[in-house]
C-alpha cells in the first residue's frame, strides 16, 4: 500500500470495524522497522482489512540494507547465545557428575 501521510495518527484512530487500530511493526525485508496500523483483531477471523502505514517509507535502499544487516547479527547472536548457554549447561552437568564421583569415592571407599 501507498503511503499517503498518515504518520500524523492519533491514538484514537479507527479501523473498518469501529475498534481504535493498534500500531504494529513490519520487520519485511522491503519495510523493516516501518509502523502501520492495522486491525486490533488481526490474526483472527472476524478482523477487517484495514491497514495504513505511521512511518515515512525508508527511501534510501541503504537503510533498509544497514537495519536488515542488523536484524541478521542479532539473530545470530540469539544462535550464538544458546550454544554458548548449552555449553556452560553441559560444563556444570560434567562437573556435577565429577563432584558426586569423588564425593561418592571419599565416602565409600
Ligand atoms: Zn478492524
Amino acid at each position: 500500500m501507498e503511503y499517503d501521510g498518515a504518520n500524523q495518527v492519533n491514538e484514537q484512530t479507527m479501523c473498518l470495524c469501529g475498534r481504535i487500530a493498534a500500531m504494529r511493526t513490519a520487520w519485511t525485508e522491503n519495510n523493516p522497522g516501518r509502523r502501520f496500523l492495522g486491525c486490533s483483531y488481526y490474526g483472527r477471523p472476524d478482523a477487517c482489512d484495514y491497514f495504513k502505514w505511521v512511518d515515512h517509507p525508508l527511501l534510501h535502499p541503504r537503510y533498509k540494507s544497514v537495519i536488515n544487516g542488523l536484524l541478521r547479527n542479532d539473530n545470530r547472536e540469539d544462535v550464538l547465545e544458546k550454544k554458548w548457554q548449552r555449553i556452560v549447561f553441559y560444563h556444570r552437568l560434567v562437573l556435577a557428575i565429577v563432584v558426586l564421583v569423588v564425593v561418592l569415592v571419599h565416602y565409600v571407599l
